[in-house]
């Protein structure tokens, strides 16, 4: 399945979950198995012989496809949380959001220096979370190899604000 097959089967939903925002809602790729299995494929590709051991993933899309990119690239997955939700010794990081200021938490022990970790979510639009897991990632002393989404919303400019990043995104909209 090709990537303008799965872009296809992405369901806008204006308004959600507040009103200037369209939505790119998923469930439709990850109901379908030839979708599923395409998306994790695509996502995975361009990273098969980049040496990744461990695949970080954003609450709470990135949960759903961050661990099957994870057996994809033979790799572990440590999740990326919201504030207040990881059990153990966390570290922090406030970042941005249009209105107010949003935190994003990983594991301390998560990764480290002898890991190479991918990335992954279902959206990026402005970039302000995906720059706050960057900042985590590497702050763990870990080898960012890059970020991995199914979407870029091309239009909000996320992209500018990870230019040290190898982004990649299977479906983009312009
Ligand atoms: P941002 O920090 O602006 O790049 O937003 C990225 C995060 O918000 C991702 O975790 C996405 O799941 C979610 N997100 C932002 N905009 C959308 C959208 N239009 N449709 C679906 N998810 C979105």
């Amino acid at each position: 399945m090709s990537p303008a097959q799965l872009s296809a089967l992405v369901r806008d939903i204006p308004g959600f979950p507040t009103p200037e925002v369209v939505f790119k809602d998923i469930t439709p790729v990850l109901a379908d198995a030839a979708a599923l299995r395409a998306a994790v494929e695509l996502i995975a590709a361009p990273f098969r012989s980049a040496g990744v051991t461990t695949v970080a993933g954003i609450e709470a899309r990135g949960f759903v496809l961050a661990p099957p990119v994870a057996l994809e690239l033979g790799a572990g997955f440590v999740p990326l949380r919201k504030q207040g939700k990881l059990p153990y010794h966390t570290r922090r990081d406030e970042y941005e959001l249009e209105y107010g200021t949003d935190v994003l938490e990983i594991h301390e022990d998560a990764a480290g220096p002898d890991d190479r970790v991918l990335l992954v979510d279902d959206v990026i639009a402005t970039g302000g979370t995906a720059g706050a897991a960057v900042r985590l990632i590497r702050g763990l002393g870990a080898e960012l190899v890059g970020v991995a989404v199914l979407i870029e919303l091309a239009f909000l400019n996320g992209r500018d604000s990870l230019d040290d990043v190898d982004l990649h995104a299977v479906v983009t909209y312009a």
